[in-house]
């Protein structure tokens, strides 16, 4: 019997925005579940967004919280960015920093206004690409793999990107809800590393393996309402889905806020980067050159 028994805490100590990690050690996996709410809030605040815009971002912070978590927490970060020439959508960016998120999106408001209220991720991005990044502390290296936008949603573009790059089987799902009460996003993850060969390189991945295909179909039953459901604890989500394994060890939480790395500093040295003769052109009357933050919308005003 597993000891996550006792580990379930009650509801409203669970679910303010952390990320669960457990493992199944008898079957080689390993999952990450998030629940996102007053973060979520706060990102999406800061900007002015249209409702199929708002659920494609959300659904993306989920993800790239879901694949941050898989990185220690030591000022490693995971970027994910969508990106295409021709779509309504130009450009979706997130990272994941050490608990810390954070995303925001270009789009052309009159190409989005012509796709109606529940736009694919084909229509939104036509023939796009997806790049995840994953830079891991302490010059241990940076990876990056790009795969095609393709499939019903971005959970399953980042499939394929574990599947294409990393050779990892790999399951996420994500459910989003938004209303007049905020907006609720939380996601699940699953990967299969048979014989603890965590960042080996492998030549193929099977999707076959016994083990992975059990896990896989315990971790596809979950649905969208008990994702996002405030009464179900993460572990209460995990015990629902693993219950008839042996052991499921539940290893960390990490709490999840909304963390933006714009500063003065941090423009002045972007804008000492231009040459004088473009800095010029950028200052207003004052001589102040107005930047804003296309994370947060706050703006700055660097004086250079
Ligand atoms: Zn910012």
């Amino acid at each position: 019997m597993p000891a996550m028994i006792d580990a379930i805490p009650s509801p409203d100590e669970t679910y303010a925005g952390r990320t669960l990690a457990f493992t199944i050690p008898a079957r080689n996996a390993r999952g990450r579940i998030v629940r996102l709410d007053a973060a979520l809030d706060e990102i999406l605040a800061a900007h002015d967004y249209p409702a199929p815009i708002t659920h494609l971002l959300a659904e993306a912070l989920v993800l790239a919280t879901l694949m941050g978590s898989l990185l220690k927490n030591d000022g490693s970060q995971v970027t994910m960015q969508a990106q295409t020439e021709a779509g309504a959508v130009n450009l979706l960016v997130c990272d994941y920093k050490s608990g810390n998120l954070r995303g925001y999106v270009d789009f052309d408001e009159e190409k989005l206004a012509e796709l109606g209220a529940n736009p694919s991720l084909f229509a939104l991005f036509g023939k796009g690409f997806l790049a995840i990044t994953f830079d891991t502390a302490g010059g241990k290296g940076r990876y990056q793999g790009i795969v095609p936008l393709e499939g019903d949603c971005l959970s399953e573009a980042c499939e394929n990107y574990f599947y294409q790059s990393e050779q990892v089987p790999t399951l996420m799902r994500c459910a989003v809800r938004s209303g007049s009460e905020g907006c609720v996003a939380a996601g699940l993850l699953v990967q299969h590393l048979p014989d603890g060969e965590e960042g080996r390189e492998r030549l193929h991945a099977r999707l076959d393996h016994p083990e992975w295909e059990h896990v896989a179909v315990m971790a596809g039953s979950i649905r969208h309402d008990e994702l996002l459901d405030p009464d179900l604890s993460q572990e209460a989500l995990v015990w629902r889905l693993f219950h008839e394994e042996d052991e499921v060890r539940i290893e960390q939480r990490e709490k999840v806020k909304r963390g933006c790395r714009c500063s003065v500093q941090h423009y002045e040295q972007v804008i000492a980067r231009f040459p004088e003769a473009d800095r010029a052109d950028m200052r207003d009357e004052e001589g102040l050159i107005m930047v804003d933050c296309a994370f947060c919308s706050r703006q700055f005003a660097i004086a250079a």
